[in-house]
């Protein structure tokens, strides 16, 4: 056996976690951190929610796996729970992100060869992050994510974020577009926000080019945004949306929703999964919706959003160091002028978790969505501080 016998995949920080409740967590040694990261926008209903456990409990001691074979009830209450808070028609599930946006790409394909084109291509973002299994690590727009890994899967052209004249320019020139993959905010890319009508065009251009608009709400998705898909902010439906992080609250889930055109695209032999849609892991997404529901998270995600920005900016808006302070709900970034990448550790060693994103830049939060806002008020003071003396324009107390 090898003396590391992880494969070296992560620079991970030094601690372990063994319980959490709510917005807390804490770690082997009894320490307490106020979790401003939910495991990267997964943990939205905070740890150990009790309708999850109660959901997961439950079902667990009834059946957790049941093939794709038979007909899954749970799976299909959660279809229809899906589209009718979506505006979609019907939904594939998977267990991840990438496998929510593998079943989008091959839907694409699908499209475009029903369209009579031979080699299907794909509008993807610079900066984007769509997963990392080959199509998706192909279609994600981070260089160094993809060294060392080619050949890539070919049918993807990037162009810039929030940029629709670009598109316009693809549009003109290249007769293989079939769809567009965009994030609706960029998440691993540093928490961009596009123009507020972003989404409007893309849906137009997409109306006109006969393309399918694909959004790739895997972080966006389950309240995050302050709504319970971001494209609803925009009053907008795209033909094809994927979503995962949050929806389980931590029990694996990935799911690819579709409308119109895009619904009717796969038959029976033409994609499937052994686990995804599974019945634990839908009675749990199960719980997580109704949650999210019954409790106005979204609603409260938004306000909360809003006032931590405002915090934020009063704290920290006229700083020299500071380049911007972005948020959408509970996507919060705050981009520096330098990279900030020891800002990880620093605020693990002040009780907070966040993580560094945007090229070691944009310090991200992605507070659960049930934080109140005495807890907001401390995650704002003490990450406001840490990066005031990191900047040098504070001492440590
Ligand atoms: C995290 C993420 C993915 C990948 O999800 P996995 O579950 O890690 O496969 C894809 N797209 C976006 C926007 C993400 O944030």
């Amino acid at each position: 056996m090898s003396s590391q016998p992880l494969m070296n995949t992560y620079n991970r920080l030094s601690v372990a976690f063994e319980r959490g409740e709510g917005v807390w967590i804490y770690d082997t040694d009894g320490h307490k951190y106020l979790d401003a990261l939910s495991g990267i926008a997964v943990t939205g209903l905070g740890h150990a929610h009790p309708a999850v456990t109660r959901a997961i409990c439950d079902q667990a001691s009834k059946l957790i796996h049941c093939s794709n074979l038979y007909t899954i009830p749970l799976q299909q209450q959660l279809a229809e729970k899906l589209c009718a808070v979506s505006g979609m028609d019907n939904v594939f599930f998977g267990n991840s992100g990438a496998e929510a946006n593998e079943a989008a790409i091959k839907l694409a394909r699908r499209y475009g060869h029903q369209k009579g084109i031979d080699l299907p291509t794909i509008i993807v973002m610079e900066n984007a992050f769509h997963g990392r299994t080959l199509a998706t690590l192909s279609a994600t727009g981070n260089r160094s994510a993809q060294a060392g890994f080619e050949p890539l899967v070919s049918g993807f052209v990037r162009v810039p974020y929030d940029d629709v004249d670009a598109i316009r320019q693809v549009a003109a020139n290249n007769p293989n577009i079939c769809a567009i993959l965009v994030e609706p905010v960029q998440g691993e890319g540093g928490v961009h926000i596009p123009a507020p009508d972003y989404l409007n065009q893309l849906r137009a251009i997409c109306d006109q080019q006969e393309w399918l608009l694909m959004l790739d709400e895997v972080q966006t998705g389950n309240g995050r945004t302050g709504r319970y898909f971001a494209y609803q902010h925009n009053a907008i439906l795209p033909d094809v949306v994927t979503t995962a992080k949050g929806l389980g609250n931590g029990v694996p889930i990935g799911a690819c929703l579709a409308h119109g055109k895009a619904a009717e695209l796969f038959k029976p032999g033409s994609h499937g999964t052994t686990f995804g849609g599974n019945p634990l892991a839908s009675a749990a997404a199960l719980a997580v919706m109704d949650t999210i529901e019954t409790e106005g998270l979204c609603e409260h995600a938004a306000a909360l959003g809003d006032y931590i920005v405002d915090g934020f900016r009063t704290q920290l808006g006229d700083a020299p160091y500071i380049r911007a302070i972005r948020g959408k709900g509970l996507m919060l970034g705050i981009e520096l002028t330098e990279a900030g990448t020891e800002l990880a550790v620093l605020a693990k060693v002040k009780g907070v978790l966040l993580n560094i994103t945007g090229g070691g830049r944009v310090v991200r939060m992605l507070p659960p969505l049930i934080m109140s806002q005495n807890e907001a008020d401390l995650m704002i003071n003490t990450v406001s501080q840490l990066i005031r003396v990191y900047a040098g324009d504070e001492r440590s107390e």
